[in-house]
């Protein structure tokens, strides 16, 4: 047997012939290549806008060489921004020494982000008479590890099927992920009503409406789901307490506090989960979207007798937990750290809603959210031809709402960066405006 010896430098002419593909991709132009999408790739999204080829830090490249400043990080993703250089260095290194085993196998950068993340979650002890707070520092905190959010929401789905009861409050205006246990507890009907029968026994009730959340949940609740700002409904913020009086609503009744921090979590508002900031200690929460920079992961992280639920083989995950996707989660909390990123999404949060509310626009009504998760509600549904605008412009933005542009850019975002936008900004909306009229 002729086998390839080990040491054996990777062919150069193969690399070619991979790079001399996507030099031909990226050679046909944008029109040619968006025609070649909308051929060859399923119609899921709508058509594409641009086709990009390249990022650093906080900007990206279209095929023609044209600049944008991404203030949506690839939909709260790209937290470090793009191509940073300690999560590149991490993930190449990693890659280049072991990239992939079975789950019958354990890696060291595996447990390692287990125990990051599970240290995060963990409520920080609090002074003074939290007696009960204080007993949730040492609780037991575990991680199921998956690939997407919508992964992370199907693992804790199946938690609450493992309590021995079934039924699941979710809320108006929810979005979870697609597939169908994850589409269940979502609520828009346009998402859902195509895919009926979805797994059952799940109810909606109005978003940040604590008289609702205490009608819904009795004993036979197995789990209320919410998101800290419902990001996908147009960054929605509940009242104040909301998620606290959920906290105590469900520890009453005995059932599972789910808290999907897929878009809020990992720094985007200004702290590692957006719930902590009531000193929700959840039993279940989800993470995803910011954790690996863009290499896919999600982890599903349960707490306290929750923790257990889930034994040999009521779940798994082939790719899950692979060494590459855990070493991106940790150059992320690593860099978030050393960098203070939280304090920067904080102040960069405040600055962006400060000089768009001080513009005093006609069209806008006002900024919600917190940190660098923000809706700008607009007084008239012109919010997608504003983000038309924008990204010809070059800046990428979106329309989660007909009324809402939604604007995440990632953490490491400058002050010279933000004020660029906010000044751009009245010109945006007027041309909106106009387009309109
Ligand atoms: C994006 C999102 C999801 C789905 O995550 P995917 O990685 O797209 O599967 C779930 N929940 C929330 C709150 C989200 O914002």
């Amino acid at each position: 047997m002729t086998g390839i010896p080990a040491s054996e430098p990777a062919s150069t002419s193969s690399i070619s012939a991979v790079s001399d593909q996507l030099a031909a991709a990226q050679g046909r132009g944008s029109a040619a290549i968006l025609d070649g999408y909308s051929r060859s790739v399923m119609n899921t999204f709508g058509p594409p806008k641009r086709v990009f080829v390249r990022g650093e830090g906080c900007n990206v490249w279209d095929v023609e060489g044209r600049k944008h400043l991404d203030l949506l990080s690839g939909l709260a993703v790209n937290a470090l921004g793009h191509a940073h250089p300690t999560v590149l260095s991490a993930i190449t290194g990693q890659i280049a020494t072991l990239g992939h085993v079975s789950n019958f196998f354990a890696t060291p950068s595996q447990v390692a982000l287990a125990e990051r993340l599970t240290g995060l979650v963990r409520p920080e002890p609090v002074e003074g008479p939290g007696a009960l707070r204080q007993a949730q520092g040492s609780v037991e905190a575990k991680v199921f590890f998956a690939n997407s959010g919508t992964e992370a929401n199907e693992a804790a789905f199946k938690i609450t099927r493992q309590t021995g009861r079934t039924r699941i409050i979710s809320t108006e205006g929810s979005f979870h992920g697609r597939s169908m246990g994850a589409l269940a507890v979502t609520h828009n009907p346009k998402y859902r009503e195509p895919f009926e029968p979805l797994p059952g026994d799940v109810e909606f009730i109005p978003y940040g409406d604590v008289d609702a959340l205490r009608a819904a949940v009795d004993d036979r609740t197995a789990a209320v789901v919410l998101e800290p700002i419902q990001g996908e409904n147009g960054i929605v913020v509940p009242p104040d307490g909301y998620l606290a009086e959920a906290r105590r609503i469900t520890s009453e009744a005995g059932a599972l506090l789910w808290i999907d921090e897929v878009q809020t979590g990992m720094g985007r508002t200004g702290r590692w989960l957006d719930s902590s900031r009531e000193g929700v200690v959840p039993d279940v929460v989800t993470l995803a979207k910011g954790l690996g920079n863009g290499f896919p992961i999600g982890a599903c992280i349960a707490l306290g007798p929750a923790a257990a639920l889930l034994g040999p083989g009521s779940h798994g995950s082939t790719f899950g937990g692979n060494p590459v996707a855990a070493i991106a989660g940790l150059a992320v909390i690593a860099v978030i750290e050393r960098d203070r990123l939280l304090d920067n999404a904080t102040a960069m949060g405040d600055r962006l809603a400060a000089n768009i509310t001080a513009l005093d626009h006609a069209l806008v009504d006002h900024v919600r959210g917190r940190g660098l998760l923000r809706g700008v509600v607009l007084t008239s549904d012109v919010a997608p031809a504003v983000a038309d605008a924008a990204l010809d412009a070059g800046f990428i933005i979106n329309a989660p709402r007909p009324n809402v542009l939604r604007i995440a850019p990632p953490l490491i975002i400058t002050a010279e960066q933000i004020d660029s936008f906010t000044e751009a900004l009245p010109m945006l909306l007027g041309r909106a405006q106009g387009a309109r009229a």
